[in-house]
């Protein structure tokens, strides 16, 4: 433990509270950072530490941490009407403009949205409903669903079976019938000779061998995020949603693009699936919905969906599902105001201007030889870091490489992501040109200082 008072505010944490996601042994040298409040991209700790927070929170933070519009759009509906449900018949207006809104933004003529509190939630929502469909359709076998290696959908016992990452063994999962394909990231699963056109038909060989293999009327759908996001930021190989969903197509089961990190301007469009050019069947909505500023999440179904959800609720004339807070009045209407926010004042446009300076401002840190890739798209990023290029070899696993980096970074006032041994950056999109340079001058003298150390 640090020196620390005994009831400062890092000790009461490390009393009281547990941490998610978090590396202990960092926390037992260093301590906890305990952040009482934030202006634009930057956020301040109990000791008045500042920090520019390059992954705007948890990637959601996309309007910056005091912006006055969110915070009085929430004020002005807590007082006109503070909560409510979406149950029984009744919903508030607020829900109303929300999903219209959403489908009026959304690739599709029409469609239907349902409402979660948060990303693992909505794509937990998604299963059920297809597995609803496939009891309605008498197809009650056709409940397994695939992902690909790598991929994040959420933490719930479901959403955690579609997240791809060995740490859910900690838990047993994933349960039976979760499905997990190649993870499409060419520079570290491209074979020896093989180009990134080969390498997506690969894939996609893959996918219509796994779905005949299980049989496909026993698959109820694909999930992909468009970029990977806690996988590492992995845009996808050349022409992959183009192949992938000609495949699902032919085998009559829907492509689920889980947006809940690339929807609403982080990749430079409104949608991932925009960016990548495709039309999913679904989309699954949450972190920059709502800015961050409430715990939001969406299932938006496009058309065919929509109709096959009709239908099966039809025979029973329910659809039994739902949260207490599923279109909270104040959820939607910060929603409503962050859509706004991010569509018609600006802040996409600033992600599509700024975008060419990130890039340019990270190839530079990745002439370092312990990078082994620099990849993203928009205002989602990653660097990888090597102990040797060429061969791709990783730093030994106990030098907690990616640890170490952000750590270092949070010294110089920079929080960034360690993930894998990677390194993500994901700023807020109200970041300034002189801010996005200070990122990435933080950026560069942490990654110096730590691959001298171990060099
Ligand atoms: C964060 C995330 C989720 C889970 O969202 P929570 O709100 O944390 O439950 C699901 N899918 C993707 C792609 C995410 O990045």
């Amino acid at each position: 433990m640090p020196p620390q008072a005994a009831n400062s505010w890092e000790a009461r944490a490390e009393e009281f509270s547990l941490y998610g996601f978090t590396d202990l042994p960092s926390i037992r040298e260093r301590g906890t950072v305990v952040v009482t409040h934030g202006e634009g991209p930057y956020i301040f700790d109990t000791n008045g530490k500042k920090y520019l927070d390059s992954n705007s929170g948890l990637w959601n933070m996309v309007a910056g941490f005091d912006h006055p519009g969110l915070a009085e759009a929430a004020k002005t509906q807590y007082d006109r009407f503070p909560g409510y449900h979406a149950f029984f018949g009744r919903m508030s207006d607020q829900t109303v403009e929300l999903s219209e809104r959403l489908i009026g933004v959304s690739p599709w003529e029409r469609g239907k949205v349902f409402y979660t509190n948060s990303g693992s939630e909505a794509n937990d929502t998604m299963v059920k409903m297809l597995w609803f469909m496939a009891q309605a359709e008498g197809t009650p076998h056709k409940r397994k669903i695939l992902t690909r290696g790598n991929a994040y959908h959420g933490v719930t016992a479901v959403s955690a079976s579609m997240t791809a990452k060995p740490y859910n063994s900690a838990f047993g999962l994933p349960l039976p019938g979760f499905i997990h394909l190649t993870c499409p990231h060419f520079w570290r699963e491209g074979a020896a000779g093989e180009t990134e056109s080969e390498f997506t038909t690969r894939l996609t060989a893959e996918l219509d061998h796994v779905i005949t293999h299980e049989g496909a009327d026993t698959i109820a759908g694909f999930f992909a995020e468009p970029v990977l996001g806690a996988g590492g930021v992995i845009p996808p190989p050349a022409g992959y949603f183009q192949m992938i969903q000609a495949v699902l197509r032919k085998h009559g089961i829907p492509l689920i693009s889980d947006e809940v990190i690339c929807g609403f301007g982080r990749t430079g469009n409104v949608w991932g699936c925009e960016t990548y050019g495709f039309v999913p069947d679904v989309i699954i909505s949450s972190k920059a919905l709502t800015a961050g500023y409430f715990p939001m999440g969406a299932v938006m179904l496009g058309p065919d969906m929509a109709d096959r959800l009709q239908a099966a609720i039809d025979p029973i004339e329910e659809f039994p599902h739902g949260f207490t807070a599923s279109g909270h009045p104040v959820g939607c209407a910060v929603a409503l105001k962050a859509i706004d926010v991010v569509l018609k004042e600006g802040l996409m446009e600033m992600v599509r201007a700024g975008a060419g300076r990130m890039e340019a401002g990270l190839r530079e840190i990745a002439q370092h030889p312990n990078i082994g890739e620099l990849r993203g798209v928009g205002y989602m990023w990653a660097l990888e870091a090597v102990r040797d290029r060429d061969g791709k070899v990783p730093f030994e696993g106990h030098l907690s490489v990616s640890e170490r980096i952000a750590n270092t970074c949070t010294d110089h006032g920079l929080i960034c992501r360690p993930l894998g041994q990677s390194v993500v950056l994901c700023p807020p999109f109200i970041l300034s040109d002189g801010q996005m340079d200070e990122m990435c001058e933080k950026l560069e003298a942490a990654l110096r200082q730590v691959f001298a150390e171990l060099a």
